[in-house]
């Protein structure tokens, strides 16, 4: 896309977002101590640096890298424009914010207009320091972030998009983008991810059973200090506000993650005269008993709801018309894969235990629960990779709530785009009540939700 087209159009979205944050101010959540909270503001622009350095070659000779120079980039080099040497430094991050009020954050979302904007889980004595020491953790809030990005839903195939960097190549292919390009066996590409109603509802049912199961069921932490909110692209978030949670260090947060995500239930079914469930993970002898308890009420938990299960296993007529006998046997202590369960053997129970492992844990983005210094986008902002809104949403919102009708910010006017042919196109996709696509090559007037949609993920232009 030609630099002339791109500034205009990166023009056009910062003054709808400043619309926003100017005639908004109500929809930004401010987070409980604001004026402890660091908060990160990522650019539409980076920043490069190419830094003037020596390196040592292996024969032990220094050489002189870098011209010293820097600028702004609307896409992220990766040589520097002046000198063409790789090794830039970019970035498009600013960190170290902190404001006192709603006045003075909103001061700056207008005044800045970023692209995204963050705060810390994390409450500091001094929150704009530049170190960590300075700072001075004061505990942090326990967050979740449920991404469909990681939940491999099929549909991923469908939407998203890679191509191969290398010019004189140019591969295309769906889903997500293999190790080496299998034409030129380059390994950079440009990825699209795109999302659908598919993947958004594998996300939202993590986040209810997350909620429900997890939160509220096992470890009894009180609704009211529990904060939802879609993050306006590809998931969703949960913030766990009780007091009771906020100095724990990020082994106990571990702890925690490893806890949703069923970790350790992992098993083999021994077939050797009565079968057995043996626990796979490095376990101590002793610790054996439990987990194979664990593992066992997963799989209760999983025959108690075989009805909602979808899989098409032979085996679920037998567990649907046995369920209470192999209920019973795994309620035993020992538990037991019950004999009384016909045409359910070794094989098949090996599958229910790994089904049951499965449906007894949620996917969370690990490293966002066990980072104590993380930022979390702030709720009522606007997310730049989509033009919707960090939306929050009640327990109760949840259920019906549909991210790509009920999140969208600017419902008002069409706007006329140009989508350059190129090697990955626009896929169909749905927003609102209406479907929109496939695009390549073509100019379109489209609602402004939807247009702005597409200029956030950089595959068109403002006409
Ligand atoms: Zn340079
Ligand atoms: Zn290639
Ligand atoms: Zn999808």
């Amino acid at each position: 896309m030609a630099p002339d087209k791109r500034a205009r159009t990166r023009k056009l979205l910062q003054l709808m977002f400043q619309d926003y944050y100017r005639t908004n101010h109500d929809l930004v959540d401010i987070p409980e101590r604001v004026q402890n909270r660091e908060f990160g503001l990522e650019n539409w622009d980076y920043l490069w640096v190419c830094k003037q350095r020596i390196e040592v070659q292996e024969d032990g000779r220094e050489v002189r890298k870098g011209c010293g120079r820097s600028g702004r980039s609307f896409s992220e080099f990766q040589v520097c424009p002046n000198c063409g040497e790789k090794g830039l430094l970019t970035n498009r991050w600013s960190r170290h914010h902190g404001f006192r009020s709603r006045d003075m954050l909103i001061g700056e979302l207008v005044r800045s207009v970023p692209h995204s904007v963050y705060h810390s889980a994390a409450f500091y004595k001094v929150p704009v320091a530049r170190s960590m020491v300075e700072k001075g953790w004061e505990g942090a809030e326990l967050v979740f972030d449920i991404d469909a990005d990681h939940l491999d839903a099929p549909c991923a195939e469908k939407h998203d998009a890679w191509q191969c960097s290398n010019t004189e190549c140019g591969e295309t292919g769906t889903g997500a983008a293999p190790e080496k390009c299998p034409e030129c066996e380059e390994n950079s590409f440009r990825s699209l991810k795109w999302i659908c109603d598919e993947c958004l509802e594998a996300a939202k049912e993590n986040t209810m059973k997350l909620y429900d199961k997890f939160l509220v069921k096992h470890f009894g932490i009180d609704p009211e200090r529990i904060q939802l909110n879609y993050s306006g692209h590809r998931g969703y978030h949960v913030r766990v506000r009780d007091p009771s949670v906020f100095n724990l260090d990020s082994n106990g947060r571990m702890e925690i993650a490893h806890y949703l995500t069923g970790m350790g239930l992992n098993s083999t079914i021994e077939s050797k005269g009565r079968l057995r469930i043996r626990p796979t993970g490095e376990l101590k002898n002793w610790q054996l008993p439990a987990i194979a308890r664990k593992i066992a009420d997963a799989m209760i938990e999983f025959i108690d709801n075989i009805d909602s299960y979808e899989g098409k296993d032979k085996w679920v007529k037998h567990i649907v018309a046995q369920k209470e006998a192999a209920i019973e046997g795994l309620g035993k202590e020992p538990p037991m894969l019950s004999a009384k369960v016909m045409k359910v053997g070794p094989k098949y129970w090996q599958e229910i235990a790994n089904r049951a492992a499965a449906f007894y844990s949620v996917d969370i983005d690990q490293p966002v629960t066990t980072d104590i210094h993380r930022v979390i986008r702030l709720i009522g902002s606007l997310n730049g990779k989509t033009g919707f809104a960090v939306t929050e949403v009640t327990r109760d919102e949840l259920t019906d709530f549909n991210p790509l009708s009920d999140s969208i910010v600017f419902d008002e006017g069409t706007l006329k785009i140009s989508v350059p042919k190129r090697g990955i196109g626009v896929p169909e996709f749905r927003v609102g009540d209406s479907t929109y696509g496939p695009f390549n090559g073509t100019v379109e007037e489209l609602p402004k939700a939807v247009a702005v949609f597409i200029l956030c993920k950089g595959m068109a232009s403002v006409e």
